[in-house]
């Protein structure tokens, strides 16, 4: 099968969809591959690294569209490049088609087949393809609600590790899943005080015992969110109903019950975000403010170290790469039925129904 990898497009995304690696993978078992040339640069995989291994280097992306017959990328297709989608072709890549009218409409008038990587399912229930990048973002947020706390970025100057004889800072995470999880390890290990709010009991049952009374956990009823924001210093959104919109959990009426120069960090907003008053953010502008709150929604986290996450996500992605190249996208989504969750468009027709809830189309 023909292979296309064409450079992301998206603001200040450095990711590459397919590794050197992952692509020799594929042409060991005979299939080609064409990369957009400096695809891989933001990641550090130069066209050398790619050609070393036998893999072809288009001139522009448009050159990788034409011919491919499945096309993989890292973020969802902007708008010129729906334009280039065709019946017939195969799109695997992030989607996060819920929240994204324009998107849907687009990829259903193009006719393509498209295979959501954030609703492919694995065995324990867990969401295979958006593990790697949501421990990436994760393991970030504190890191980048910890620089927006400083007063230079806006915050109100609180230092998360405190220093002896002066408090740490208090972090809330909604939602302690892979995103929750990951930034709970990171806010831990500065030092801060963590609660972890999740719907799940089981869930914060693990978390108890993993972190050895190192957080608290706490069951995320909406008087239980009310009365926690009220003392954070950085509310952490980490929240997923896998394929929805996420759920508002902090309305703009709360803001004011907060302490000002305290920041929200929404790894949500890719799914819509689960703050009122979040919006998606860049890396080149991350922050806003609202009521003097500091929000902090990026909804590319992984971007920011895209060699990291392009290595992860390349891992992730490889085996079920390899079963539609190999197999062909009806045989393969026959033979896994996980494979076959992230099935969302096909021949103008929506194929997801938590996608077809939130927007109102028929799936
Ligand atoms: P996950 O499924 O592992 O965890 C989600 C958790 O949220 C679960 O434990 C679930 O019980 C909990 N939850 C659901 N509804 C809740 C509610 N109302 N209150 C409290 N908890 C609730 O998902 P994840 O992999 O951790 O992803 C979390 C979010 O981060 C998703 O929206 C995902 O798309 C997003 N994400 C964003 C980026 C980024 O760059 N911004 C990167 C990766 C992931």
């Amino acid at each position: 099968m023909r292979i296309g990898c064409p450079k992301e497009v998206k603001p200040q995304e450095f990711r590459v969809g397919l590794t050197p690696f992952a692509a020799a993978e594929a042409i060991l078992r005979g299939h080609d591959v064409l990369i957009e040339t400096g695809a891989g640069l933001g990641a550090g995989f130069t066209d050398d690294d790619y050609t070393a291994i036998g893999a072809q280097i288009a001139p522009d992306a448009k050159s990788v569209f034409d011919v491919a017959e499945l096309v993989i990328k890292v973020k969802e297709p902007q708008a010129p490049e729906r334009a280039m989608l065709r019946e017939g072709q195969v799109l695997f890549t992030y989607l996060h088609l819920a929240p994204d009218a324009a998107q849907t409409r687009d990829l259903l008038a193009s006719g393509v087949t498209s295979i959501a990587y954030e609703t492919v399912t694995d065995a324990r229930g867990g969401l295979p393809l958006l593990a790697p990048m949501s421990e990436v973002a994760g393991r970030l947020a504190p890191q980048v609600g910890s620089w927006a706390l400083q007063k230079a970025n806006g915050g109100r100057g609180v230092l998360m590790g405190g220093v002896p004889g002066v408090r740490p800072a208090n972090v809330v995470i909604i939602g302690g899943g892979v995103v929750g999880a990951a930034a709970a390890r990171v806010a831990v290990g500065m030092g801060a005080n963590v609660t972890v709010m999740d719907r799940s009991v089981p869930r914060l049952s693990y978390l108890d015992d993993i972190f050895m009374g190192k957080l608290t956990t706490q069951y995320a009823s909406a008087a239980a969110t009310a009365e926690l924001v009220q003392t954070a210093d950085m509310v952490i959104g980490a929240v997923l109903i896998p394929g929805a919109a996420a759920p508002k959990l902090v309305s703009r009426a709360q803001l004011s019950t907060m302490p000002q120069g305290a920041v929200l960090v929404d790894v949500a907003i890719d799914q819509g975000g689960c703050f009122e008053t979040s919006r998606a953010t860049t890396h080149q502008d991350p922050v806003y403010e609202v009521d003097g709150i500091v929000h902090y929604c990026v909804a590319n986290m992984p971007g920011a170290v895209a060699r990291t996450s392009t290595q992860a996500l390349g891992n992730a992605t490889l085996p079920f790469l390899l079963a539609l190249a190999g197999k062909g996208w009806r045989q393969a989504i026959r033979d896994d039925a996980h494979l076959r969750a992230g099935l969302s468009t096909h021949q103008g027709r929506l194929t997801s129904p938590p996608v077809g809830e939130a927007l109102g189309i028929e799936a």
